[in-house]
């Protein structure tokens, strides 16, 4: 081992796209940034360990020993060999390295170190876990699996090679770390935000990688030049378009679309229409999520062009490709690095599409105030506009930002130093503001996280903030939430009330019927017998505190439980069939982020109504 500090991060190749994006017959490589640690045979880290055990064919292909620095990689694995493609111990580094790659960012653009939303250190990376175009995250096996499947051309085609799949269902695994209610039925758009976030990310981190940009922008070039040149003419938003999110889209492996949807086809085909999130088909979560993309990804090249209109000399018509490229790679993680920020000022549940926008623009202002030279906070409001997505209507009318927190707050009881660190603490302030913050005595309530960090702009400039999270649940009948002016779709109240009557003639059989229950079972059905309004239905509220680093409340971003947004909530679950009049008291269906993705791998569009 060296002496003196050890370096922080390290350089490592991965596959840029996929196998099917090639220069010269060669795969297109990249070398990215991770961090640095001492790996064990597996690889195995302190974020994650591969098991390269086979589900399908029951399969051990045993612990990888990886390379310990970029000088030491096979050189086929840096010159993009396409016999790498049948390398496992280049698949074991391509997958480790893009996770780790990706969680990197997170904490980078949190300030903060993430866990795993199971409660483990490591997650488990399953490169070659099944036979199946597909890929996904599983809560429940702590881990990310990989499919691998034959191809068209006879073939082996590896989910795991592929750089989007990989971020997308590292980032599915850290969005369900930040916001694990994000999963529960809601509305049309939280439903497609899991999917819909996971795709920017994804796209955004292929983006970030200058040699990606370099190869699609020499593909359209018009100019034959040496060092490569591209003219001004080939980088309108409309040239960029074409070359960047349509040239990616082609490139990328066809067979490979099973597995992640080709959302970049998609919302590269969806041009901008603000009446878009109004029309039937984009009720289908992954149709709505595609939105979302497409509105980032416009975003992107605006941002993208504008800036390279401010390239060079008045005048000037051609410019290195490299530095086109690398402008390019940058506005790309500027945008990564505001969307990752802004799920920390996200609404913990009944998140919609407003709320993001504006939480995604608070976000970027508090790190970044100076955007003058980007400008990419004004990109992604009048791309979204034009989209149909406005600012949430509780913002700030002309940015678009959340408004601060309630000015008159008591914070006289509340000790800072525990405040930082303590739910407890937490609980107490909201207790003691629960008028001005809208917490409802009411209902249940629970601090699930608080989380200090510290956010670092590009500039170097540092915000140091503290991050909590609470969520409300209460159970009402029929008659409590007409009380409290939520409405409640006629239908399902019949339906509620049918099951009722089945139910407690169920019950009063079994009760007649000797030997059929048992003392204890008795003892429970009885007080239920007589009572037809005992039905409930549940409510979720809940929302985001964020403190300044004097335990000043800036922002609070939340969803009143007995709010204005429960009326809709209900009817939209009713509709989607989501919402169960059962056994006496209504019934969320439960989703698994797993088995959604295993349907959109078969065919999404077949079964919307089983999409959630
Ligand atoms: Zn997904």
């Amino acid at each position: 081992m060296p002496n003196g500090p050890l370096p922080a991060t390290r350089e490592i190749s991965v596959i840029a796209q996929d196998p099917s994006v090639r220069a010269n017959g060669k795969i297109l490589m990249a070398k990215i940034s991770i961090p640095a640690e001492d790996l064990i045979a597996g690889p195995v880290g302190y974020r994650l360990q591969v098991v390269d055990y086979d589900s399908s064919s029951r399969a051990y292909h045993g612990a990888h020993e990886l390379p310990a620095e970029l000088g030491k990689e096979p050189d086929a694995w840096q010159r993009g060999d396409p016999r790498i493609v049948k390398d496992y111990r280049f698949h074991a580094q391509n997958g480790y390295a893009l996770i780790m790659k990706t969680l990197a960012g997170f904490e980078f653009a949190l300030g903060r170190r993430m866990g795993w939303s199971f409660g483990r250190h490591q997650l488990k990376v399953a490169p070659h876990g099944m036979v199946d175009a597909n890929a996904f995250y599983s809560h429940q096996e702590e881990g990310l699996v990989f499919g691998y499947f034959p191809g068209q051309r006879g073939d082996t085609v590896y989910t795991c090679l592929s750089h989007d799949v990989v971020v997308h269902e590292t980032t599915h695994a850290l969005i369900d770390a930040l916001r694990e209610r994000y999963l529960d039925p809601s509305s049309p758009d939280q439903a497609a935000f899991h999917e819909g976030l996971a795709d920017v990310i994804a796209l955004l981190s292929v983006f970030a990688q200058h040699e990606v940009l370099e190869k699609l922008l020499l593909r359209q070039r018009t100019v034959k030049a040496s060092p490569a040149l591209v003219d001004r003419k080939d980088l309108t938003p409309e040239a960029l378009r074409d070359s960047a999110l349509f040239g990616l889209a082609r490139q990328m492996g066809r067979e490979m679309q099973g597995a992640r949807g080709d959302a970049l086809r998609h919302s590269a085909e969806l041009t901008p229409d603000p009446n878009l999130l109004e029309q039937d088909e984009f009720f289908e979560p992954h149709r709505r999520g595609e939105v979302l993309v497409a509105a980032v990804m416009n975003a992107f090249i605006h941002a993208w062009a504008a800036r390279i209109g401010e390239l060079g000399i008045r005048g000037q018509r051609r410019f290195p490709v490299r530095r086109v490229a690398e402008d390019g790679a940058v506005v790309a993680e500027l945008l990564s690095t505001m969307w990752i920020r802004a799920l920390d000022y996200m609404p913990p549940v009944h998140l919609e599409f407003p709320d993001a926008l504006s939480a995604a623009l608070t976000a970027d202002l508090e790190v970044r105030p100076d955007d003058s030279r980007h400008k990419v906070r004004q990109h992604i409001r009048e791309s979204f506009a034009s989209y149909g997505i406005k600012p949430a209507k509780t913002s700030r009318p002309a940015e678009g930002t959340w408004k601060p927190a309630p000015e008159k707050l008591s914070y006289e009881r509340v000790r800072f130093e525990s405040l930082r660190t303590d739910k407890d603490e937490v609980f107490r302030f909201l207790w003691d503001n629960r008028d001005a913050l809208e917490v409802r005595p009411g209902a249940y309530t629970e601090v699930l996280s608080v989380r200090p960090c510290i956010r670092v702009g590009i500039d170097g400039f540092t915000v140091h903030e503290m991050v909590a999270e609470y969520y409300q649940v209460a159970r009402l009948t029929v008659a409590e939430l007409e009380k409290k002016k939520i409405s409640v779709p006629k239908a399902y109240v019949r339906a509620l009330r049918e099951e009722q009557q089945a139910a407690r003639a169920r019950r009063a059989k079994a009760l007649a019927t000797p030997g059929s229950l048992d003392v204890l079972e008795r003892a429970e059905h009885a007080p239920f017998l007589e009572n037809d309004d005992q039905a409930t239905t549940p409510v979720y509220g809940g929302g985001v505190l964020i403190f300044d680093e004097y335990g000043r409340l800036k922002f609070h971003v939340h969803n009143d439980v007995f709010g204005s947004r429960q009326s809709a909530r209900l009817s939209y679950l009713w509709e989607s069939g989501q919402l169960e009049a059962r056994r006496g008291s209504a019934r969320l269906r439960g989703a698994r982020l797993s088995a959604i993705h295993r349907l959109r791998a078969i065919d999404a569009r077949r079964f919307p109504a089983e999409g959630w």
